[in-house]
């Protein structure tokens, strides 16, 4: 049986088609960049080992999605012969509010919330919704077409870490909330988590570190997200790419009067130029932070430090909030290959007999999967890649078998 896992972002789309039926193998999978753009581009592998990048200006969605179509029925390096071998479709949804906690086959009605959910998910919705209608008008309506969602996993949080200390009115009128994001992400390592430490995972104290371009730390006990840091949207919590992370509410005020400008230019300062970008002033990647850090840039080694720092308070935080803690969890593009983040993140709780392992520190990158604490460490630290499209597929195939 085989699935479509599409993750659309809003410059975006992540795709991936699978054979469930043969071992949940990936028969072909890339990613369309810069949609909108001039200097857009297609990047495409199959199962046989092609690989190829197509430089193409895709002017919306409807057209990385045609160009997607394609490739997979293309005679050359296509993986199927006709579309009607496609089976379902699995879309990763960010913001599915407090109603959807689980995945859910994709109707009007679903549909229709997560349009309302736009302003809370400016960005991603929209192009969830896109690529929803997208197969709809390809597949037809009836096809089978499912949501999972990355604020599900965080609907177990409870009302103390998701009640912002605000009028209550505006959590009841407008569903000002923590809700969390990359759930699907924390969901998937801290079940790999458990399956390394040879527990169940219904009894597992886990902290998973998902470190990309966007950031977020989660604590999750039985298997259930009891707290996190994105909040109300994914701008909340520790410094990203891009993105500030938590601040003081009274800088809000005072830069928006200070500077003249509109909340909403704020907002976009918050989301694109702030983060590990603001503060080096050298770019939102890690590996070119590190080049100039390397060359002693000093905004470059702060942005680093701040990075590494707040990552290590969540952490010991959120020891403090499971009570206890069998493994810590790095995952991301920052997760799975910065030696040096982990290292440093890591050092200030030896004080809690949390000890990494430097040597299998060094050896675990590029996608490898391995512990990397010392022996005597009274915590394990796991390095896991993380892979939301097999979560997504998993749970679009749950749900056709129903
Ligand atoms: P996103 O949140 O957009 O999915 P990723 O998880 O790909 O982002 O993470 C992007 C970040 O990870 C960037 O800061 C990048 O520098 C870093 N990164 C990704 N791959 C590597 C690598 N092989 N070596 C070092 N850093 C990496």
């Amino acid at each position: 049986m085989k699935i479509l896992v599409i993750n659309a972002g809003s410059s975006s789309l992540k795709f991936q088609l699978l054979d469930m039926a043969d071992n949940e193998s990936v028969l072909a999978k890339g990613i369309c960049e810069k949609i909108g753009f001039e200097n857009g581009f297609v990047k495409f592998q199959n199962y046989k080992g092609y690989e190829k990048q197509f430089l193409v200006h895709l002017k919306n969605h409807d057209e990385a999605f045609s160009f997607m179509k394609n490739l997979f029925l293309d005679k050359k390096y296509g993986v199927i012969k006709r579309l009607g071998e496609i089976a379902a479709v699995g879309h990763r949804v960010v913001q599915g509010g407090e109603e959807f906690n689980k995945p859910t086959l994709i109707d009007k009605h679903l549909i229709n919330v997560v349009k309302k959910l736009i302003p809370i998910a400016p960005l991603h919705n929209p192009a969830n919704l896109y690529m929803i209608l997208a197969c709809q008008s390809c597949f037809g309506e009836k096809f089978p077409q499912v949501a999972v969602f990355d604020t599900a996993f965080h609907s177990t949080l409870p009302p103390k870490a998701y009640i912002y200390p605000l009028p209550y009115e505006f959590y009841k009128k407008y569903g000002v909330r923590k809700y969390g994001y990359h759930g699907i992400s924390h969901y998937y390592v801290s079940n790999e988590c458990a399956k390394l430490l040879n527990k169940d995972i219904k009894d597992t104290k886990i902290i998973t570190c998902h470190l990309g371009n966007g950031a977020s730390i989660s604590a999750t006990k039985g298997g259930k997200s009891v707290d996190t840091t994105m909040g109300f949207t994914p701008a909340d919590g520790i410094i990203m790419g891009t993105r500030s992370g938590s601040l003081d509410p009274g800088i809000i005020t005072f830069v928006c009067e200070k500077n003249n400008i509109s909340m909403h230019e704020f907002s976009r300062i918050v989301n694109k130029n702030s983060g590990l970008l603001g503060v080096s002033g050298v770019s939102n990647d890690a590996r070119e932070i590190l080049k100039e850090a390397s060359l002693g840039n000093k905004r470059a080694i702060l942005a680093q430090d701040i990075f590494c720092y707040q990552v290590m308070k969540n952490i010991a935080s959120y020891i403090a909030v499971l009570g206890g803690c069998d493994a810590i969890v790095f995952t991301g593009g920052i997760g799975e290959n910065r030696v040096e983040y982990r290292n440093n993140i890591c050092a200030p709780l030896s004080f809690m007999g949390i000890n990494i392992d430097k040597s299998l520190n060094k050896l675990t990158v590029d996608g490898k999967k391995a512990e990397i604490s010392a022996k005597d460490s009274s915590v394990k630290i796991f390095v896991i890649p993380t892979d939301e499209e097999i979560v997504i597929a998993r749970e679009t195939l749950a749900i056709l078998k129903k």
